[in-house]
């Protein structure tokens, strides 16, 4: 699948909703226009006298409703239109989830599984410096996304504060730090926990026992492997899980614990007792009751949306699914929680941890998690109601939300000069 896939199904998606409520014209084509986007050519020099030249993507998308926040994505195959369809896609998730935010996106064109954990930490330091004047409490803060982690953002605050001469960043520049850092408690599980309880408020929307149910996940690194954790935590029975190198498969449930454990030293799922090659199993055919794609973009599509078996889609990942594979999910009645409100609950824990840094406050577990719970129950019943209402989709109605609230920012804003 290329990887514009992600910004055409970003563009679709928002100009459906465009459309829908009406907007003039200018404020349309404002909305859909990103900011602004920025490559950077970095290159760092590796500890074995290697130096590397690299391709670095950001893009502010919308400024409107706050800073562009947004996670730093590390793949080979990262582009530009990969980076600025995940910016606008943020635009919505901040406006939906109601943080002041806007929104944003990085990409850094390397596979992190090919680095040492020293190489990653110059590549990251390099990327920060490279991308310096782009970063900043009011400009853009970035957080993890698929590849990097909590230790790289570690880095780039060390680098921040490294070149400004003091021992901490002056205000918040980047979220998803090691809590000894200025990070906060709870950020690290904080999307995967969102998804499970966005789940649950669809079970109780739905009348569905949420135990009765059996969930397939896709993805088992930040947000996913955190999904199944909180759902074998409240004694769900996970009956799939996949990664890039494995598969595990079992009717009668897996043990989270001890996957988890294999995870820790082996890297993957790849060995795990039972687990299997990915060539060998069709995942999207899996039975199951609950589906949460976890992982890359543009996975359900026109040609495996037919074959889901789950009554519920949890999307946990961004952009998981085409307007192709959405439409045949939509004819076929299936329930899609869709991704601007299912995986919001890292970027409003980033949010907590951005004002708890800016005012040098602590926050407790307790705390952290009540507000996400509170958070994500509010916003879910938020959609809900406003599918119910204009009998539409949710994935229609969290988008003609999010939409009309970045409308409502650019007229109170005034646009002259
Ligand atoms: P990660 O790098 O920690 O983990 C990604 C996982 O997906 C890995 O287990 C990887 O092996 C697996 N994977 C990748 N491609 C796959 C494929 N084709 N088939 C099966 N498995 C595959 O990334 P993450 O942070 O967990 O992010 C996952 C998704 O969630 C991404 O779409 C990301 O944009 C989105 N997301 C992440 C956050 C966050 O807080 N990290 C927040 C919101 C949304």
């Amino acid at each position: 699948m290329a990887s514009s896939q992600i910004l055409e199904t970003a563009v679709a998606n928002y100009e459906r909703a465009a459309k829908s409520l009406g907007l003039p014209d200018y404020l349309s084509k404002k909305m859909g226009t990103p900011s602004e986007k920025v490559e950077i050519s970095i290159t760092p020099k590796l500890p074995d006298g290697r130096v590397l030249v690299l391709r670095t993507f950001i893009t502010r998308h919308s400024d409107i409703l706050g800073p562009a926040k947004g996670g730093i994505r590390m793949t080979p195959c990262v582009t530009q239109d990969e980076i600025t369809g995940l910016a606008m896609e943020m635009t919505w998730k901040t406006s939906l989830i109601g943080i002041p935010f806007g929104g944003g996106k990085a990409g850094i064109q390397i596979d992190p599984g090919a680095l040492s954990p020293d190489d990653k930490e110059i590549v990251i330091r390099s990327f920060t410096r490279g991308a310096r004047r782009y970063i900043g409490p009011e400009i853009y803060v970035p957080a993890p996304d698929m590849g990097t982690n909590e230790r790289d953002m570690g880095h780039i605050w060390d680098c921040v504060s490294y070149s400004s001469g003091t021992a901490i960043t002056n205000g918040c520049y980047v979220t998803g730090k090691p809590i000894l850092l200025g990070g906060i408690v709870g950020r690290r599980e904080a999307t995967g926990k969102g998804v499970v309880y966005s789940i649950l408020a669809a079970c109780q929307h739905l009348g569905i026992d949420p135990l009765s149910m059996r969930y397939a996940i896709q993805g088992f690194g930040n947000v996913g492997a955190a999904a199944a954790a909180e759902l074998a935590r409240l004694g769900a029975r996970i009956v799939a899980v996949a990664d890039l190198d494995a598969y595990v498969v079992n009717a009668h449930g897996i043990d989270v614990t001890a996957l988890m454990a294999h995870v820790r030293c082996a890297g993957s799922l790849k060995d795990y007792p039972g687990a299997c090659d990915p060539a060998s199993v069709d995942f999207f055919a899996i039975d199951c009751d609950c589906l949460i794609p976890a992982a890359a973009g543009s996975q359900i599509h026109l040609r495996n949306a037919d074959k889901i078996k789950a009554r519920i889609i949890a999307e946990g990942a961004n952009a998981p699914t085409t307007p192709e594979g959405d439409e045949i999910l939509n004819q076929r009645g299936i329930f899609v929680i869709p991704d601007i409100l299912c995986n919001a609950g890292g970027v409003f824990v980033s949010y907590l941890e951005y004002t708890m840094e800016t005012q040098r406050e602590q926050t407790g577990l307790p705390e952290v998690e009540a507000r996400l719970r509170d958070r994500m129950q509010i916003k879910f019943r938020e959609v809900s109601t406003y599918a119910q209402e204009k009998a539409t989709t949710m994935r229609q109605a969290a988008m003609e939300i999010a939409v009309s609230r970045v409308a409502e920012g650019i007229t109170s804003r005034g646009l002259w000069p």
